[in-house]
């Protein structure tokens, strides 16, 4: 990897530049950031496709280089976008199909990516507030589960996911498909166990933990008396003692069948769409 960062660099801002070759080292750059190193170092990652990215300039992330086939130029939007890139500073690069399959390691690859950079909203500042509705995730490890949580919590309006200890990379490519888009409306906090504790000792939350021997059928729970934090166990573990004691409610989806547990993803997604449905359900009734 060189020193520049993607879209940074002596030369290398708003500018357009056409490429074509697979060793040119910005296309080595940009495909380093399939590798959480390189995206840790530059503090930046990879989205595809065009309304991602449209998306992700309206709600004001920061593009740092957009790429786009041969095929792609001369389509307004992709003119607009390009546009947009170059009065912010980005870089354009103007690439070949096989480049931009390399880079997005696809065989039909999307016409366009963006490299953005990374935005995380820090614990210490969230105030959840009432009638909010957040996910916390003890240390999820599946990039899939991740992105349909993030998708998922997208699609019932709630205001944010924290993820807490060692958990997989939110801005991986696999985790940022998944979202389908949605990484760039939904807040991303990142947490240790210890910090999540401090936290929920000062904040004026409720935390509804899901567990498999939980006591409480979750349809039972009122998820209005205040700000709900649902806490969802991991894939393998689920929660571990520490977090499950810090809970103001145990939670059981009762399930039928064979099957021991449900999906991590599913389960949030049960869990979102059930306080959705009470908070809407008081506010019709006034
Ligand atoms: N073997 C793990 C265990 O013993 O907890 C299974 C974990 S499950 C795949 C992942 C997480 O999804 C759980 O920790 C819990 O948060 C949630 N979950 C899955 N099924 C659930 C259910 N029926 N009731 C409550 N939570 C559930």
């Amino acid at each position: 990897m060189t020193n520049e960062r993607p879209g940074e660099g002596p030369g290398r801002v708003g500018q357009v530049k056409e490429i074509t070759s697979l060793s040119n080292p910005i296309i080595k750059d940009i495909k380093a950031l399939s590798l959480k190193k390189a995206r840790d170092e530059t503090r930046t990652f990879m989205a595809e496709g065009l309304k991602l990215v449209i998306d992700a300039l309206a709600l004001g992330w920061t593009i740092r280089t957009l790429v786009y086939s041969k095929e792609a130029k001369g389509k307004p939007q992709v003119d607009d976008i390009a546009a947009r890139t170059v009065a912010r500073g980005g870089l354009v690069l103007e690439v070949s199909a096989k480049v931009i399959g390399a880079i997005t390691r696809r065989d039909n690859p999307q016409m366009v990516v963006g490299i953005f950079e990374q935005r995380l909203t820090k614990l210490d500042s969230l105030r959840p507030k009432q009638g909010e509705t957040h996910v916390a995730l003890d240390r999820v490890r599946d990039p899939g589960n991740l992105g349909t949580i993030i998708r998922t919590a997208d699609a019932a309006g709630a205001s944010g996911v924290i993820l807490i200890g060692e958990t997989t990379d939110p801005f991986s490519l696999e985790t940022v498909r998944a979202t389908m888009g949605s990484v760039f409306a939904v807040p991303v906090i990142r947490a240790s166990q210890a910090d999540f504790l401090a936290w929920r000792r000062k904040a004026d939350v409720s935390i509804v933990a899901t567990h498999l021997s939980g006591a409480v059928d979750y349809r039972t729970i009122d998820y209005s008396k205040k700000p709900v934090v649902l806490l969802m166990g991991n894939e393998q573990q689920g929660l571990p003692d520490e977090l499950a004691q810090a809970a103001d409610a145990l939670a059981r989806i009762p399930q039928a069948g064979r099957a021991d547990s449900l999906n991590l993803a599913i389960a949030t997604g049960v869990m979102l769409f059930e306080a959705r449905r009470h908070l809407l359900s008081l506010e019709a009734r006034g």
